[in-house]
Order: C-alpha cells, then structure tokens, then sequence
C-alpha cells in the first residue's frame, strides 16, 4: 500500500526526502560532504549558533539536567519556565504568556481551547497547516476566505447572524510568500464585528518592527485586543511555541489546552537558550538592522535578473517556477552549483505555485549574498 502511494507521489514530482546537514546552522552548512550556502532556513538572526545562547544552555544542563520529568501541571514547572513566559510577555508588551512545546503545538492546543462546536472561524487561505489542523481539531466552522481579502471578510461577517464566539485568524507573515497581513484592517473588522483576532508571528517575532516584537509592533498595533502567537524556533534560533495576551486568556490556556496539559514540558537548556535570544535581540538591535540590509541587497539582485518573487515585504523571498518538476530541477541544480534551497510543492502551496523558498538572514555576507545571486543567474540562464 505504501509502496504505491510513494510511487505515485514519485511519478507526480511531489515526493520528498530528506537531506542531512553535517555542520552548525549558520549561512553555509556542510550536505554530502560540501559546503553550501544555506538559503532556506528560518534562523533569521543567525541565533542557532550564537555563544551566548550555547553557554546558556550548557549552563542549564549543568545546574538542571536534561530533561523536565513531566508536565507542566505535574512536576514539570521550573523556574526557567516561568522566567521565560515573564520575558516573552515583556518582550510583546503583553500581560502575560504561556509556552508551548512548538509553534505547531500552540496553535493546535490554543484554537479549539478558544472555539468550539456552534462557534465560526474566518481563516485567510494561505494560513500555515497548523493553524488549519487547530482550526479542525476546534470542530468550530471554518470559513476560509481569499488571502489578505479583508472586503470579503467584511461581507462574510456581516451575513454570519450567530451569537456564538468568532475567531479572525491569521499568519502576521505568510510562511511561503513572505507578505504581511493586513493587520489593521483585520483588527478594525474585528471589533466591529465582536470577533477575536489571533495572529500567528511565527515569522515576524525578531524579524519586524525596530524592537523585532513582530508586526504587531510594525503596524503599530501593540496594546490592542490581539491574541498574538509566534514560535521561538526561528528568529530566536531555538525551540517552542508561544502565546502572549491578557492574563484570564492565559490562566484559561492553563486548564483548556489539551497540547500544554498533556506534553512533558521544554528542557531547561532550550528554555535557557530562548531567555539567552531575548538577552541578546534587546541588548543588541542592530542584527535586525543587518538582516533587513542583506534582504534588501538580496532582493534588488533578484529583480535586476527579472526574477518573479511575488508579493514578498520580508527575509522570505519565494522564486515563482509553478510546476512541481521544475522547482525540483531549480532545486538540484542551484544544489549542484553551491546553493541549498529545496522546492516547495503542494499540498505545501496551492497547485500552480510551485517555488523555491529562499530566505535571507542576518549571518549572511555580502560575499554569500553575491555568490547566490550569481548562481541563481547561472541556473536560470543554464535552464
Ligand atoms: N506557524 C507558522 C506560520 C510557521 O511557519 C510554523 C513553522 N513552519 C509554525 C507555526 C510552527 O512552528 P514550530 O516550527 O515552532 O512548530
């Protein structure tokens, strides 16, 4: 059974596998025994590999071992954990936070603790698959609307007569194109239309807005009734999910979602690293300063080779190939030349859109950037 399945996956160019990297995250990595440059990864600040968050782990390990022994409700709550949702709160300018085991699991956990049966969702189309696997576990209707298409939620919304709760959710950064929600306008049609407003800054907590707090901040929206989720995996450079809001929403998290009560709660020296990335994104701003300058130099040599990137406003840049074959074949020749930066295909993207997601960070030099650029030529030209 599974061998035909992966056949066909196979004869569709839909089938992926995995590459294992030999060395530290960081702007080059060493794959089958050579160095590329890595050019997909979500390390924005280039803080995977940072000393600062390696000494604290170590630390941690040293004075509390490796693991948390249980969850959080049992025994499994240490003092790290707490010090680390006091810092996310303070980071997000909220009144408080809760963290989860992964981006995934927070979003899988927090959206059917908040709705349920009776109870709608109104989704923009291109919101990552965990908000969608949230949204069905919620058992909540979901009504998806076109992206970023805040005219055809309004009329939704209006038609939806039922008393019952409503949630607007969506990606602050949409994870494959790269472009900004229009937050302000969501939040306007949320209050208007007595919704909740929950945005997943996966891609934006460390990437937007002068303090890197994300879009909420960006848009300056801050201090607004937004429940504002994000992961600390990927500008931080470590591992978790998060949630950062009122106080009530987070003491009902406590005793309502399923994906925190029942999970062994984060090892004390992935806690310790992500408190370490907060240390250094306050202490030292400019990083984000430098991550926006090698996006904009990345950027501006992309359109000089005509490049279709879409609609992308940040450090993910999507080079547009449509069908599922030629990204593959985009893929493994910028491979053969020194770049590593997979296709992605559907059910990732919608059908049609087939693309190599590149993204940019702050480790990056000018050098990596111009060696990119003009491998990207040659493929291009060589295709
Ligand atoms: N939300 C979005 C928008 C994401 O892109 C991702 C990760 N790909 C997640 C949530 C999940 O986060 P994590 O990797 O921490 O599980």
């Amino acid at each position: 059974m599974f061998e035909d399945e992966l056949d066909k996956l196979e004869r569709l160019n839909l089938l992926r596998s995995l590459k294992i990297i030999d060395t530290a995250q960081s702007s080059r990595v060493t794959i089958n025994g050579r160095e590329v440059i890595l050019l997909s990864s979500n390390n924005y600040l280039g803080l995977a590999n940072h000393p600062k968050l390696k000494k604290a782990a170590i630390e941690a390990v040293k004075e509390y071992g490796v693991g948390s022994g249980a969850s959080r409700l049992i025994s499994g709550n240490m003092r790290l954990h707490e010090e680390l949702e006091e810092r996310i709160a303070r980071f997000k300018k909220t009144e408080s936070a809760l963290i989860f085991n992964s981006g995934y699991t927070a979003n899988t956990g927090i959206i059917p603790a908040i709705v349920g049966e009776g109870d709608v969702i109104f989704s923009d189309e291109l919101n990552h698959a965990s908000i969608i696997d949230g949204c069905r576990l919620s058992k909540a209707e979901i009504k998806v609307y076109p992206h970023k298409d805040v005219n055809f939620l309004e009329d939704i919304l209006k038609k939806e007569n039922r008393t019952n709760k409503r949630l607007i959710i969506t990606d602050s950064v949409f994870s494959m194109d790269g472009d900004i929600a229009p937050l302000l306008e969501l939040y306007r049609i949320a209050e208007r239309y007595s919704a909740m407003l929950m945005v997943d800054e996966a891609h934006a907590t460390g990437v937007l807005g002068d303090s890197g707090r994300g879009a909420v901040e960006y848009l300056g929206l801050e201090g607004k009734r937004i429940i504002q989720m994000g992961t600390l995996s990927k500008a931080l450079g470590c591992f978790g999910g998060y949630i950062a809001g009122e106080k009530n929403l987070i003491r009902y998290l406590v005793n309502r979602a399923r994906s925190f009560i029942y999970t062994t709660s984060l090892p004390p020296s992935v806690v310790a690293s992500a408190i370490a990335a907060f240390d250094v994104i306050e202490e030292d701003p400019s990083i984000i300063r430098r991550l926006w300058r090698n996006r904009r130099l990345y950027v501006e040599g992309l359109k000089n080779l005509d490049m279709d990137i879409g609609e992308t406003e940040t450090p993910i840049v999507p080079i547009m190939v449509s069908k599922p074959d030629e990204a593959v074949v985009f893929a493994e020749s910028l491979f053969e030349r020194g770049i590593y930066a997979p296709a992605i295909r559907p059910p990732t993207v919608p059908s049609g859109k087939s693309r190599i997601r590149t993204t940019i960070t702050a480790e990056h030099t000018e050098e990596d950037i111009k060696e990119a650029l003009s491998i990207i030529e040659e493929v291009i030209k060589g295709i």
